[in-house]
Parts: C-alpha cells; sequence; structure tokens
C-alpha cells in the first residue's frame, strides 16, 4: 500500500453525480463557505450555480502546474465533503477505481493492507476495521 499519489482518478470517476452530501456539511458551507454552497443544488453536488445542472467534473479539482505525471489537487481540500474524506474506504472499492494506493502484494496479503490503508487515512476518516 502506497500513499495518495494524487493521480485524480477518483475525483474524476465519483464527481460526475457520484459523491453525496449532508444537510449539516450544506448548511456549514452556506454559512462559512458560500462559494461551496452555490456548486449545491436540491441537495445534489457538483452542480451549476446559474442552472442547477449536474457536472460532469468536480471544479475543485486542479491540475498542478508543470507535474509529471500530472498530479491533481483539491482547492477545498481542508473543507471537502466528508464522502471524499472518507475515499479510499477498502480494498474492493481500491481495485475497482484502479486507485494507485494498491499494489499487486496488498492483494496477497488483505488485512494487513487494510490496516496499512486505515493508517494512512487516519487524518481524514475513522478506522474501517473499527
Ligand atoms: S471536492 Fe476535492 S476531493 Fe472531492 S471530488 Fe472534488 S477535488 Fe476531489
Ligand atoms: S485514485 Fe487513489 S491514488 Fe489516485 S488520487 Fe484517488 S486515492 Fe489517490
Amino acid at each position: 500500500m502506497k500513499p495518495c499519489n494524487q493521480c485524480g482518478k477518483c475525483c474524476i470517476a465519483y464527481s460526475d453525480g457520484g459523491l453525496s452530501t449532508t444537510t449539516q456539511e450544506v448548511e456549514w458551507w452556506a454559512l462559512f463557505r458560500p462559494e461551496i454552497a452555490s456548486y449545491v443544488h436540491q441537495g445534489k453536488i457538483w452542480c451549476d450555480p446559474e442552472t442547477g445542472e449536474q457536472l460532469s467534473r468536480c471544479p475543485w479539482l486542479q491540475a498542478e502546474v508543470g507535474s509529471v505525471p500530472l498530479k491533481f489537487g483539491c482547492t477545498i481540500y481542508h473543507d471537502r465533503p466528508e464522502d471524499c474524506r472518507h475515499y479510499p474506504i477498502d480494498l474492493a472499492q481500491m481495485s475497482k477505481d484502479e486507485c494507485e494506493m494498491l499494489e499487486p502484494r496488498d492483494l496477497l496479503h488483505p488485512n494487513r493492507a487494510q490496516q496499512r490503508l486505515d493508517d494512512l487515512m487516519a487524518d481524514s476518516r475513522p478506522s474501517s476495521r473499527g
């Protein structure tokens, strides 16, 4: 299990209507980050602030200029949705999404790999192992 290399695959895959938010998050954004709240429409993220239509790509995803291979960053990193904070949850999800944190040997030792993943994610979410 490697640290995230900011390949951006997860953000690109899930920001096309695959992310969810909570009422509390939307209320918090409305109070403290109204520019983020403007991309929420009827509880859905991320939507065009003018038309309310679902965007096909997250407006906060930004490529780092000059990075080779290309790296992506989140311009609302500290205020991003819980849903984003929790990714990746487990090896099955990473395997399906071709997450680049996953190494071939992780699949041979899934319990150890999950523990390492939970350690890497400790600042973002609770452990998936309870
Ligand atoms: S809000 Fe940030 S972490 Fe979430 S999909 Fe967009 S760029 Fe990725
Ligand atoms: S797919 Fe995996 S390696 Fe790529 S940005 Fe997302 S978490 Fe990081």
